[in-house]
């Protein structure tokens, strides 16, 4: 009789070992598996925001350039090169910013975007009157001053360019200074010294106020790929695309400097001067991003 309760203590013991030995191994893998999966997480969260000064203004403002992702597809987008005249590219541009930040996972793995938000922070403090960030808060009532377009020496930035440069240029009805040399201007050197570091499959400069998308173009005529991305924008933003600026003659202009070294280049002129449109703008970055998802 003993013996027989001590052969069922002895099974029930070695069955308790095996349930407890189970469990262990059971548990054990799980927990196992657990920092695999908090890995692949971490590898979905991307990227960290990478912050560079790449240059300064000539009163000495920073010009400051954002990167996310790691992706071999650089493409960046340009706010503010006509200052506080065009304050709403920078707004954009700002808020683009922050729609990166909150949502990483809109960016495919083969894309680096650098956003540069204030080109001319100099013609930016000339209207709004702030250093660095600044919200529609911060902007006056009459926050459309013409001058705020051009930087400290009262060049219009987008005339500084090595593209057709001459000494003088026209805006609209007006002769404007286009600097003494093409790169003559701290801010245009900045930009110069990031496309030729980073060499951008494509860039894309924000401006207001003509409803458009442009292309670009200098001696050589407008690179095949510009004409695809102005299209591929315009379609998902709605605004009208225009191959060529013809209203009047534009010499010395960055997009027309980047075509020239064979970087396709694309004009987005909002419509208002007040608002960002982030709505429409969004669409047409969105639609860029499929459009390079696949490039090398
Ligand atoms: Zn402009």
């Amino acid at each position: 009789m003993n013996n027989f309760f001590s052969k069922k203590i002895i099974l029930v013991i070695l069955l308790l070992l095996a349930i407890g030995i189970g469990s262990f191994i059971f548990f054990t893998l799980r927990v196992h598996d657990a920092p695999d999966l908090s890995v692949d997480l971490v590898e979905q969260k991307v990227f960290e925001t990478k912050h560079e000064v790449i240059g300064s203004s000539v009163e000495g403002r920073n010009i400051d350039a954002y990167t996310y992702g790691n992706g071999e597809t650089h493409i960046a987008f340009v706010g503010g090169i006509h200052g506080g005249y065009e304050w709403n590219s920078v707004l954009l541009a700002y808020k683009f910013m922050d729609y990166l930040d909150d949502n990483p996972d809109v960016l495919p793995k083969n894309i680096t975007v650098t956003v540069i938000p204030s080109a001319n922070p100099d013609g930016v403090y000339k209207v709004v009157g702030k250093e660095g960030r600044f919200t529609f808060a911060d902007v006056p009532d009459d926050g459309l001053a013409s001058a705020g377009r051009f930087n400290a020496n009262d060049v219009d930035l987008n005339r500084n360019f090595d593209c057709k440069w001459k000494p003088e240029s026209t805006w609209k009805g007006n002769i404007v200074s286009a600097g003494s040399t093409a790169f003559s201007e701290p801010e245009a050197k900045a930009l110069q010294g990031f496309v030729s570091k980073n060499k951008p499959k494509a860039v894309i400069f924000w401006h207001s106020q003509s409803n458009a998308v442009y292309a670009s173009e200098c001696e050589k005529g407008i690179l095949p790929e510009t004409i695809d991305i102005m299209n591929t924008y315009s379609f998902a933003s709605g605004y009208q695309p225009v191959k060529s600026f013809d209203a009047y003659e534009i010499t010395g202009d960055a997009e027309g400097w980047l075509a020239s070294i064979n970087i396709p280049a694309i004009t987005v002129e909002l419509k208002t001067h007040e608002d960002i449109e982030w709505s429409k703008n969004l669409a047409g970055i969105k639609a860029l991003f499929e459009y390079y998802k696949n490039a090398k």
